[in-house]
């Protein structure tokens, strides 16, 4: 990539906020037009760590300079714990730290958001133009910016997760993006022979050279800049205020628009500090209300995830994954354990035996402890849950006018009683699928955190002591029909009742999907960039 221009103008037709993968497809793709003169504002710096490239790597780069490193507030629902949450910070966003997984959801989750322009039918689109796909699946495109390929080296022992599957009764998914994810499938993922590929690669760097694009890093937007409309009817968001790498603050005019990228905690929060959401709650974190949308940082839905590790009596798991053999294989060949996306292969269930799957499981051939941040004692595995459909809500809010002060994230895990059933549910069918055949050479003895079989009270106590994130926030930005007053954004992602402001990210899905979210963040993307040059 070029050096960073960091001399950013003080004007352009399109001010994009933030460089994940929304950010990165609207500033490709408007800027394709010579006549638009783009700049993109990203608060991390480049994205020059080696653990970037390394798909096995990514936990490396929690907690650092890459990541913005967020908490919860404390969970009453987990007993009072405080879960951490990263969020990519540099070029690419969240695709730069991200575990790599191309998992859109099902048609039955889009066209449940009701909202005309985004059924299955009419996304699948934008889904195919970002897709380049080198594997098995009829549902793909071909030829877009974003490889999407299968493992280089799965592990031996996913094969015999795949096969305690279906010796368990759930069917091979050979179409795993296709309408319904129903089944089991190996994980295809965002990477191209065996190296990961961000937004940043598949979109940014194609486009760098553009005289007509600026892409500004180490710049934090603090607020927008807001005044009454010319025509005196409404307000209109008439640039940014941003703190440049130096420590200054900064203004940028946009002539056209602000595209807010920012993500589901960021883009929010640069609301709230502008003045727009809920006028009492702003108050009360002293910040002046400007403009009435009760909806902003409402909604968030997330997917809790919780597991069954468990201890494996050969010695061929991810732990040996940072060995000097498997270094130099992957230096050399970019194959083995370094390869791997650690998530290799999932199955799609329904809590009800039939109808849509509401609970994933995930299968990594390593302990996955603490996000990965705490070296396993041993050789391991884990069977992950994932809770798809939660029916606990959430909010992200404002903790004061002060900018560098994180807001209070607030995710109501478990608030709704009906999701820790689907998730022991699910605890259930992970602890059957380890005691199959096929996983019996691999599966050992129970590895903490998890305690093993337990009754129905001891699983629920296990679930609120060691479920986590699987890192999907969404919907506190929510996008709504134009007579829904709770909705921040309408089908076009313009924000409600303030001209030359839209919002496009993961903030601004109605519906958590059954699938993860970056392949539905970056289908948003494509169709923003649409509906915006209209
Ligand atoms: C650890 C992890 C693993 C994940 N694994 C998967 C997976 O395997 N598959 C999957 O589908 N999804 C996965 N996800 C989720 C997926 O990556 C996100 O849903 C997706 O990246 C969201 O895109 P976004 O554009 O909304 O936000 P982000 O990707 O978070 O990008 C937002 C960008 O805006 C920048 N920004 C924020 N605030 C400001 C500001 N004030 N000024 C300037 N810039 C700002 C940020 O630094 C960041 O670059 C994972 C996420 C994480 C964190």
């Amino acid at each position: 990539m070029p050096a960073d221009r960091s001399a950013a103008p003080e004007s352009a037709d399109y001010v994009v906020v933030g460089a994940g993968p929304a950010g990165c497809v609207l500033a490709n793709r408007l800027s394709a037009s010579p006549g638009n003169r783009v700049v993109l504002l990203e608060a991390g710096g480049p994205d020059k760590a080696r653990e970037i490239r390394i798909p096995a790597a990514f936990s490396k780069l929690f907690a650092t300079a890459y990541d913005w490193n967020y908490r919860t507030a404390p969970q009453p629902g987990l007993g009072g714990r405080e879960l951490f949450w990263p969020r990519g910070r540099t070029l690419g966003g969240s695709t730069s730290i991200n575990a790599q997984m191309w998992i859109r959801g099902c048609a039955a989750d889009y066209d449940g958001w009701g909202l005309p322009g985004w059924s299955f039918a009419e996304v699948l689109p934008y889904f195919n133009r970002v897709e380049r796909r080198a594997g098995p699946g009829s549902a793909y495109g071909a030829d877009g910016p974003l490889w999407i390929e299968e493992l280089r080296s799965p592990s031996p022992i996913t094969a015999a997760f795949l096969a305690a599957c279906r010796e368990a009764g759930i069917p091979d998914q050979p179409d795993l993006n296709g309408a319904d994810n129903t089944g089991c499938s190996p994980t295809p993922v965002t990477q191209h022979r065996g190296a990961r590929r961000s937004a940043a690669d598949a979109y940014l760097r194609p486009a760098m050279r553009r005289p007509n694009l600026t892409v500004v890093t180490g710049a934090t937007v603090d607020r927008l800049r807001i005044a009454d409309s010319r025509s005196g009817s409404g307000r209109r968001v008439t640039g940014v205020s941003y703190r440049a790498a130096d420590g200054t603050v900064r203004e940028l005019t946009a002539q056209r628009e602000v595209l807010l990228c920012a993500g589901a905690v960021n883009s929010p929060h640069i609301l709230q500090l502008s003045g727009v959401g809920d006028p009492d709650r702003l108050r009360a974190a002293g910040i002046e209300p400007v403009h009435e949308l009760p909806g902003v940082g409402a909604g968030l839905q997330d997917h809790l995830s919780a597991g069954v590790v468990l201890g494996c009596p050969q010695p061929i798991t991810l732990v040996a994954a940072e060995s000097a053999g498997s270094l130099a294989r992957y230096l050399l060949a970019r194959t083995g354990m370094l390869s791997s996306n650690v998530a290799e292969a999932v199955a799609f269930v329904s809590s009800a035996g039939s109808g849509l799957p509401d609970v994933e499981v995930i299968f990594a051939p390593v302990p996955f402890i603490e996000h990965g941040m705490v070296p396993p004692p041993g050789h391991g595995l884990t069977i992950g849950v994932v809770l798809l459909q939660p029916g606990s809500r959430g909010t992200v809010s404002a903790a004061s006018a002060n900018p560098a002060e994180p807001p209070v994230i607030e995710p109501g895990y478990l608030s709704d009683p009906r999701d820790l059933e689907v998730l022991m549910w699910g605890m259930r069918q992970a602890e059957r699928l380890a005691r199959t055949e096929a996983l019996r050479p691999y599966a050992g003895e129970p590895m903490a955190p998890y305690d093993g079989p337990a009754d129905d009270a001891g699983l629920a106590e296990s679930i609120r002591k060691h479920s986590e994130t699987l890192y999907h926030p969404v919907g506190t930005c929510r996008m709504g029909a134009d007579d829904d007053e709770g909705a921040v954004v309408d089908p076009q992602l313009r924000v409600r009742g303030l001209a030359g402001l839209r919002v496009v990210d993961a903030s601004v899905m109605p519906r958590i999907n059954r699938g993860h979210t970056m392949a539905p963040v970056y289908m948003i993307a494509e169709k923003a960039a649409e509906l915006i040059s209209r």
